[in-house]
């Protein structure tokens, strides 16, 4: 999706939900790592996160959008705009806006399973199973698989 697209479906979805326009700039940042969209109070821009689109899809971005234009509608009308604020709270749910960013980053795991007791075992870092044992019974250790967590 490129940041015409996004900006398009940021206005559509102000229109349609909110039915206010939304007049100012939505572009995707590459520097968001966790956080999936972001207010700037000071220029009443929006930035997001290209993971949330590029792992959950369209809906899910639907969701984090509705989230960001609860901040920016509320704040533009000097209204209770902060996560804490119960018109913030009354209108993401009215609107359908995403709570919790979903999760981005991911991270790899090795896991090696006990050849004694069974026990999986994860670890970020590859360990030497001629070397080092099952925590819980001193079990002989193989490699199972890599996941992504
Ligand atoms: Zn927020
Ligand atoms: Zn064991």
């Amino acid at each position: 999706m490129t940041n015409q697209e996004l900006q398009a479906l940021v206005e559509k979805i102000s229109r349609e939900s909110f039915h206010q326009p939304f007049c100012h700039q939505a572009s995707f940042n590459s520097r968001l790592k966790t956080t999936g969209g972001r207010y700037h109070l000071s220029s009443h821009d929006l930035d997001f996160n290209q993971l949330v689109y590029e792992k959950y899809g369209e809906p899910e971005l639907i969701r984090v959008i509705k989230h960001e234009l609860c901040h920016y509608h509320l704040h533009i009308t000097g209204r209770g705009y902060q996560h804490k604020d119960r018109e913030f709270k009354q209108l993401l749910k009215l609107v359908g806006g995403s709570r919790f960013t979903p999760p981005l980053s991911t991270s790899l795991y090795q896991v090696y399973r006990c050849q004694t007791c069974q026990q999986e075992i994860k670890r970020r870092r590859k360990i030497n199973t001629a070397r080092y044992v099952c925590g819980s019974c001193q079990g002989r250790l193989k490699f199972l698989k890599t996941i992504e967590m």
